[in-house]
């Protein structure tokens, strides 16, 4: 499921070399949301979604990744009540990827939000250009899409995905999530550069420590 959602693989490459402030790790849009709170410098992290502005670059920029965001087009109609309720789906969804990731048992309660954005959507069947019967999602008038499109992102993942698999970035400083969809499972870093950081972080501590105990012999 993970790869048919992707548009491009050869767009899943390291976050640090992304267009900032996105990062698109490009696994799922429900975690690339969660991935809205992105590292920077001195270990600390940043929101990059403040505005409206904000969601219609981060949208205008899924785009690329997700076959499915393509259907709400360029400019979702948005307004403070679709960043706030983003915000909170965003909350949720921190959450759940904080205790899946640790593997710790969910809360009924840590699906409500999920589940509330849910209720907006009823399945349907449609037919695609070449006949074929697919199925399909459509919201209830007045409703925000995008907020649509990325519970349905988690739906997915809660329900589809080897969830096993989903972790939190290896590095202490870092606040991010991804799927490991390495053969081996073994992948702890959301990426190569964020490896280096938390290595070169440990090689600095290491040394001040053995400077500091060498000074006081
Ligand atoms: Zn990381």
């Amino acid at each position: 499921m993970q790869r048919e959602q992707r548009v491009k693989d050869g767009k899943r490459e390291d976050h640090a070399e992304h267009i900032a402030p996105f990062v698109f790790l490009g696994e799922n849009l429900a975690l690339d949301l969660a991935n809205t709170i992105v590292p920077v410098r001195g270990g600390k992290t940043r929101d990059v979604l403040l505005t409206l502005q904000d969601i219609a670059s981060w949208w205008s920029q899924a785009q690329a990744y997700y076959r499915e965001a393509t259907r709400v087009g360029t400019l979702p109609s948005c307004n403070q009540e679709t960043l706030e309720a983003l915000k909170r789906l965003r909350t949720a969804l921190r959450h759940l990827c904080a205790v899946i990731a640790r593997q710790h048992p969910l809360k009924e309660a840590d699906l409500e939000e999920l589940n509330g954005l849910l209720q907006l959507a009823y399945p349907v069947v449609v037919l695609t250009e070449e006949g074929k019967l697919q199925p399909d999602y459509q919201i209830h008038e007045g409703e925000h899409p995008i907020l649509l499109m990325v519970a349905l992102a988690t739906f997915h993942l809660l329900t589809r995905y080897d969830l096993t698999r989903l972790r939190a970035c290896q590095n202490a400083a870092c606040p991010l999530f991804f799927y490991d969809s390495t053969k081996s499972a073994t992948k702890h870093w959301c990426s190569v550069s964020c490896k280096e950081r938390a290595r070169s972080v440990i090689r600095q501590r290491r040394g001040r420590a053995i400077e500091t105990a060498t000074k006081e012999k």
